[in-house]
Order: structure tokens, then C-alpha cells, then sequence
């Protein structure tokens, strides 16, 4: 894309969370735009990155790799966010890379363990995120809202995970009224667990049809790829 399209795409993003933010009474400063590349050149995410742009999502460890080694050879790190359905015989490459920074997408005890085990062999500690199904959606990954108790309590438990929040990804609806509700829940749930169990900071949800209304609901990061970068290309 054009250079002054895809600036401009992403500080319209910004200005409307901004506006979002600002409905809510909320401080926008304490919500993080997470710029998701997955599918998109590596022209463009350098053009973003050149603008001194530095949080990127991606959601498949080969295409992440990919993508890092070759601007790491052109001397740009950025942060990365893992934000897809993860196998587990891919995490020791996800925690080889010292600049992935999250794993936003924890949505099993077992994959819960393989990056608490491959964190500790590269001698680091993980933020990761529990990725909630909150909608039910039997076509999506995630933990069931009545399990998220539990869940967070096992997760805890592993030295190596830094468990920050939540996450989820909504099904795609046109009802923006059903979509609140959904990210309601969402805040509901971050809000207990975090009295109950452990302090939580970070509530992911939203994309680009619906991050206006998850700011509004309290997302601290917004995970946006094609209102930035237009639609994929498959
Ligand atoms: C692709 C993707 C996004 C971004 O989707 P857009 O609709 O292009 O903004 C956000 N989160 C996850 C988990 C994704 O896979």
C-alpha cells in the first residue's frame, strides 16, 4: 500500500480509539493498538515500523519467523504478539525468538505446559494471555467462561508463564448490540478473576469491525489488521 494511506489508516485507527476511549471516561494512553500483519508484505509493516511503529500481531509461527528474520537482517526488532491457535511442537520456535513478547492465545492446560517448559530452556519468562471462547462458538478455540476459574488457577502455578489477562475473539456479527454484550461478559469475567484469583492487566478483544465498541467496554489491547492494512490477500 501507499505509504501515506497506511500512515493514515493507522492514525485514524488511533484517533478512533481515542473518540472510543473518550466515551468511555477511559485514558486512551492505556490502551495498546496491536497492528496485525498476518498475511500483509513486509513492505508495509516496515513503512509502519519506519513511522515508529513497534507492536505487530501475527498468528502463524512460520510466516512470524519468516518475517522477523529477515527485517532482524535489516536491523528492525520489533514486538510481536502471537495471537493464533498455537501448536505445541511450534512454541520452542515461538520462545527461541526473544522478541516475541506475548502469547495471547493460551487456550489449553497442555499447550499451557510446553511454553512454561520451553520458556524455562531459553532461560525467560512468558507474558502470556488466556484466550477466552466467551460467545461458545463451537468453531472457535478458547476456554469456556465457567472454566476460566480453574484454569487460571493451574496456570498460575508455572514459574515461567507471566499470566497478564484475557483475550478473546469474537464470531463475525453485524448486531453491534450482541457484540457489546460479548465484550461486557469479557470485562465481567477480567474483573472477577482479577478479585479472586490474581491481579489481571490486559483485556485483548476487538478487531476491526468492533474495536470502537470493545474500547468502549474496556479492551487494553486492540488487535487490528485489515482497517490498517486493507484487506488480506489469500
Ligand atoms: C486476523 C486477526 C485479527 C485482525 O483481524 P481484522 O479483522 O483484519 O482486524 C485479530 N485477532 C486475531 C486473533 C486474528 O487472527
Amino acid at each position: 500500500m501507499e505509504k501515506e494511506k497506511l500512515i493514515s489508516n493507522f492514525n485514524q485507527v488511533k484517533e478512533n480509539i481515542k473518540a472510543a476511549a473518550g466515551r468511555a471516561n477511559r485514558n486512551y494512553q492505556d490502551i495498546t493498538l496491536l497492528a496485525v500483519s498476518k498475511n500483509q508484505s513486509l513492505d508495509d509493516i516496515k513503512i509502519l515500523a519506519e513511522a515508529g511503529i513497534n507492536f505487530f500481531g501475527e498468528n502463524r509461527v512460520q510466516e512470524l519467523e519468516e518475517k522477523n528474520e529477515m527485517l532482524t537482517a535489516e536491523n528492525i526488532t520489533l514486538d510481536w504478539h502471537f495471537i493464533g491457535h498455537l501448536q505445541r511442537n511450534k512454541v520452542k520456535y515461538l520462545m527461541r525468538m526473544k522478541n516475541c513478547k506475548m502469547i495471547e492465545s493460551i487456550d489449553s492446560f497442555r499447550l499451557a505446559k510446553e511454553v512454561n517448559k520451553r520458556a524455562k530452556k531459553n532461560k525467560r519468562e512468558i507474558p502470556v494471555l488466556i484466550e477466552i471462547n466467551i460467545a461458545g462458538d463451537e468453531n472457535k478455540f478458547g476456554i469456556t467462561p465457567e472454566k476460566a476459574e480453574d484454569f487460571l488457577k493451574k496456570i498460575t502455578n508455572f514459574d515461567y508463564l507471566k499470566v497478564e489477562g484475557l483475550m478473546t475473539v469474537l464470531p463475525y456479527l453485524d448486531d453491534a448490540e450482541k457484540l457489546r454484550s460479548y465484550f461486557k461478559d469479557m470485562k465481567k469475567l477480567f474483573d472477577q478473576l482479577s478479585k479472586e484469583v490474581i491481579p489481571l492487566k490486559e483485556l485483548s478483544m476487538g478487531m476491526s469491525n468492533d474495536y470502537q465498541l470493545a474500547v468502549e467496554e474496556g479492551a487494553t489491547i486492540v488487535r487490528v489488521g485489515s482497517a490498517i492494512f486493507g484487506e488480506r490477500e489469500y
